[in-house]
């Protein structure tokens, strides 16, 4: 389902240092996401976005935009892509985050993109323009296997198609990566699939992986999630019951030797673990790991 809105303000400033990504700014235009991942944090009651399956699209956003990055005195990167997805199947019509991005380019501004969609690649010209200060377009990737994807992330585009994306973006000379979270405990955190994404990463142009080898579950996030695995995965939520309670942090079975091997195979690609951000003018690399 899908309704239009009509929001009050489209960027948000970010109050902390940011170590991931060096953001200074967020924007989703967006509410609530078709790719219907079974993981997805957004569900959490802390967002307050009820019935995350009905898309709100702010459909003034662009306009917002336009009043509101000319009186943006710090230049920064705007991130989008953290709460929903940019590259939503809608998007294709409504070119809403493609107006954006134009917005962005004419104001100057850097950005930096996190999507599953491969519809990224059809606004291919607006960052190469805003790349003359810095774009980068970060693709989530769980799990090497399409079939499997299929499973958890439904609606999306699958890896074999985000990494032909990213090859796309990467040859056009955008900084392009991945971002490798959540990994699910006892579905993909096993050696071949961390050494698959990294392997399939290096040969599609990734000059970056950003990984967590853990998943968070909270409230309503987690009860959604129990609730697919019991459909898709029997016997699977036992598992999380006994052995993460509550928690919130889920940490993957054997994770110090998965993140020891994803490092070694990095290093082998020439791949980084952390990015670079766009800071006064220039890219500087970010200390994360
Ligand atoms: S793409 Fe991101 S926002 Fe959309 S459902 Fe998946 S995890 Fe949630």
């Amino acid at each position: 389902m899908i309704e239009e809105i009509r929001a009050k303000k489209i960027l948000f400033h970010v109050k902390y240092d940011d170590p991931w990504f060096g953001l200074k700014y967020n924007m989703n235009i967006y509410r609530g996401c078709q790719h219907g991942c079974i993981y997805c944090d957004s569900r959490s009651q802390c967002y307050q976005i009820d019935n995350f399956d009905v898309v709100r699209v702010k459909i003034n956003a662009v306009k917002l935009l336009k009043k509101e990055l000319p009186s943006k005195r710090k230049k920064g990167t705007i991130g989008t892509g953290s709460m929903g997805d940019p590259y939503i199947p809608l998007e294709k019509k409504m070119k809403l985050t493609r107006e954006a991005l134009k917005v962005i380019a004419s104001n100057h501004f850097p950005v930096h993109i996190i999507t599953k969609g491969d519809l990224v690649v059809r606004d291919k010209d607006i960052l190469q323009d805003i790349n003359r200060i810095y774009s980068a377009v970060s693709f989530t990737v769980t799990t090497s296997d399409d079939k499997l994807a299929k499973k958890i992330e439904p609606g999306a585009p699958t890896p074999s198609e985000r990494f032909k994306a990213m090859k796309d973006l990467a040859d056009a000379g955008i900084y392009t990566g991945l971002t490798m979270m959540p990994i699910l405990p006892f579905i993909e955190d096993n050696d071949a699939n961390i050494r698959d994404i990294v392997e399939k990463a290096g040969v599609h142009g990734a000059k970056y992986i950003i990984p967590s080898f853990a998943v968070t579950l909270r409230d309503r996030q987690r009860a959604y999630y129990y609730h697919k695995l019991d459909k898709l995965f029997p016997g699977i939520r036992k598992k999380y019951e006994t052995r993460y309670g509550n928690d919130y942090g889920c940490s993957v079975n054997n994770a110090h030797r998965l993140r020891t091997n994803f490092k070694e195979l990095c290093r082998r690609y020439g791949i980084e673990t952390k990015m670079s951000k766009y800071d006064d003018g220039q890219p500087v690399q970010l200390s994360l790991f």
